[in-house]
Formats: C-alpha cells, structure tokens, sequence
C-alpha cells in the first residue's frame, strides 16, 4: 500500500488557496484538496483516484475558527467536543465520529466533504481489480457499478458522516470559496444525488466555513447512530431532529448513512404536522413515514432492510427524547 507521489501545496491565504486552485484548473492538472487528511489519505494509499496535485487547507490562517454560530473548516473535531459554546446538538454527533485518534486530526470540513463509501470501492487495488473495478474508481476500464448493475451514469455510495444531518437540523450555511468567489447556500443543498459527484462543489472551490444563524441557537435536539462497534464505526444509519422547546411546528428530522447524501425530510414532518399532532401517535407515524422514505442499498456492513427497520426505532427515539426533555 504505497502513497502514489503527489505534489503537495501548502497556501497559507485563502486568497492563495484560490489563486493555486486557479492556476492548477488552467493547466488542465488535477487536484484534491486536504485537510485532517483521515479520509483522503487511506484512498490514495488503496490508490483510489489519487491525483497528481493536493492542496492543504492545514496551513491557512483563520480557517479553524470556532463559536456558536461559526465553524472554520479547519476546525477539529476533538474540539467540537471539548470546547465550550459549541451547539451541544453538534458536540454530541462529534463526540459519535470515529475513535478519539481520528476525532484529533479530522476536520468538520474533510467530514462534510467525505467520500461516499461502498465495500466494492473502500479496498485495495489487487481486490479491486479482481472484482474487474467498479465505474467509481475504474481505471479506464469502463466497469460498472457492482451494486446496481446496467445503470452506468450514477453511484449509489453511502455518504456516512455523522455530523451534517445535525447541521442540517440546525439550518447551518455553508460558505464555499473558490477561483469565482465566495458563495454561501444551506447545507441541506449542499449535496448531490450522485456517489461521484457528492456536493455541488464547482472545480477549484472548498468549504471554508459552516455558520449557524441566532434562531438555530434556540434549538434543541438529539443525534441517534446506529453502527457496529462503538468504538469507531462509522454509522450505518443516523437520525438526527431539533425543534425550539415547546412549539412541534419547528420540529426537523434528517437522516445519514442511507444514501449517497444526508436528507432532511420536511415533507415527512409537513404531513404528520398537518393531521394534527397527538403525541405517541405522531411519533409512531412520523418514524414510520420516514422509514419509507430512505432507500439504502446493499454496500456497507449491515443489510439495507435491517437499515431501514432501524431507521424507525431511531427516529421514534430521537423524538421521544427531545419531547420528553
Ligand atoms: C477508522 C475510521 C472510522 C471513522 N468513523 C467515522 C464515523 O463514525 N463517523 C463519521 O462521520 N466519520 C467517520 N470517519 C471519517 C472521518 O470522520 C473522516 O475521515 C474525517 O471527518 C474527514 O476529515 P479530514 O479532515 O481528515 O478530511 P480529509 O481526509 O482531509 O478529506 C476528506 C475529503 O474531503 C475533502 N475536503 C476536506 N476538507 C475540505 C474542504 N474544506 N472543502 C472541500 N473539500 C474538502 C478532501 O478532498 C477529501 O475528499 C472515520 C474514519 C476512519 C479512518
Ligand atoms: S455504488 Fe457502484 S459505482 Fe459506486 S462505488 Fe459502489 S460499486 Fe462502485
């Protein structure tokens, strides 16, 4: 498993990062970006789509800032959960991601932007080429996709992050900034449909920071993870829901794990929130109507129907928790 040679960038601005970003896009030579570097630095080892350029956001002044309503993408996530005035929404998912090893060096932005995950894609070279590859890391080969054969254009791997669906029950927004600017959209658009293709991420753009606004501060809420080991797996189906004390009209639920992006589910909640809400039979209902809208696919460790099912009792636990509280 030897790292395949790349030329690493150090920029210490993010005026620097752009312009190096700029310079590279016009050459036609291809980069990633790194930050904690837990997720992209075990693919390049598997010489998973390594390229032949990496940007490090490690460097960057400013980028690791970290309050209530701001997170700089440097920041890590040991300190999501160590520090004070984090939301503690986010301190508990944080405090869910991984081992304390990886939590050291992970970033909020490298978690954000994590690869989707799939066991015929997350392996070495030798397996892979036994199995003739898979259209995400083909090789040139022009090999489909494993899980869902004859479908040739997309990828159904499993974005398996713990903290954005957290995020997105808070209303966060993120800030991109890249060679064309800086643009800020919430996070719950910040996906794509696509294993591959992940986030709406153009070429040359990185996730600078996450804010939250004063109205997410107001609320409270629950993550529940579902893995294998608690130690450090990642999840295998994750439920996150917030609402502002009191009143069930704010009530949000978003879930990870399940698909090639986090989700949150407005419809779901609008529905249940429109026949009336009446207590345990409303959560029964919400749990169970959130259950048939998540659709997992068989490529990570537990199967997909086992998934589901427990995407129920998860929810009806988040919520039931945040009720009572
Ligand atoms: C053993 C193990 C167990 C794990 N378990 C969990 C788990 O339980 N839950 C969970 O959520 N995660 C889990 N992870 C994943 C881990 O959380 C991620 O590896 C980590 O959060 C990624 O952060 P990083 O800074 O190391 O990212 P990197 O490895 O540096 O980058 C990850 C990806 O994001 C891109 N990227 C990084 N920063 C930015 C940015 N600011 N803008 C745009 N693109 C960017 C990189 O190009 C790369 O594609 C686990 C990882 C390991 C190794
Ligand atoms: S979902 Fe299909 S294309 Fe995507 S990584 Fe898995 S096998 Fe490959």
């Amino acid at each position: 498993m030897l790292m395949p040679p790349f030329t690493l960038h150090n920029p210490k601005t993010v005026e620097e990062a752009c312009e190096l970003a700029g310079m590279l896009l016009e050459k036609g030579e291809e980069f990633d970006w790194v930050a904690g570097g837990t997720d992209l630095l075990p693919n390049y080892k598997w010489h998973i789509n390594p390229k032949p350029h990496v940007i490090s956001l490690a460097k960057i002044d400013g980028t690791d800032t970290l309050s209530l309503h701001e997170i700089g993408c440097m920041a890590r996530l040991v300190d999501l959960t160590t520090e004070n005035g984090i939301h503690p929404l986010v301190v508990e998912a944080a405090s869910k991601v991984a081992s304390s090893l990886v939590r050291r060096n992970a970033t909020i932005g490298g978690n954000l932007c994590l690869d989707t995950r799939c066991f015929w894609y997350n392996q070495g070279e030798d397996w892979r080429r036994s199995i003739d590859w898979c259209h995400k890391a083909d090789c040139g080969t022009g090999a489909d996709c494993r899980v869902i054969p004859n479908q040739n254009t997309l990828c159904v791997a499993t974005y398996q992050g713990d903290i954005a669906p957290t995020l997105m029950v808070l209303d966060a927004e993120v800030h991109l900034i890249g060679p064309q600017g800086l643009r800020i959209l919430p996070l719950a658009e910040f996906y794509q449909l696509d294993g591959m293709t992940k986030n709406v991420l153009k070429q040359g753009e990185f996730l600078l920071k996450i804010t939250l606004s004063k109205e997410s501060a107001k609320r409270t809420g629950t993550y529940q993870k579902l893995r294998v080991r608690d130690s450090w797996d990642f999840p295998e189906a994750g439920v996150a829901a917030s609402w502002i004390e009191g009143d069930v009209s704010t009530l949000q639920i978003a879930t990870t794990a399940l698909e090639s992006i986090p989700r949150c589910h407005p419809e779901e909640v609008a529905a249940i929130l429109e026949d009336g809400w009446s207590g345990m039979d409303s959560v029964k209902a919400l749990a169970l109507s959130i259950r048939k809208a998540i659709k997992p696919v068989n490529n990570t460790s537990l199967p997909p129907r086992y998934r589901k099912s427990m995407v129920r009792v998860l929810t009806k636990r988040a919520v039931e928790k945040i009720l009572e509280k």
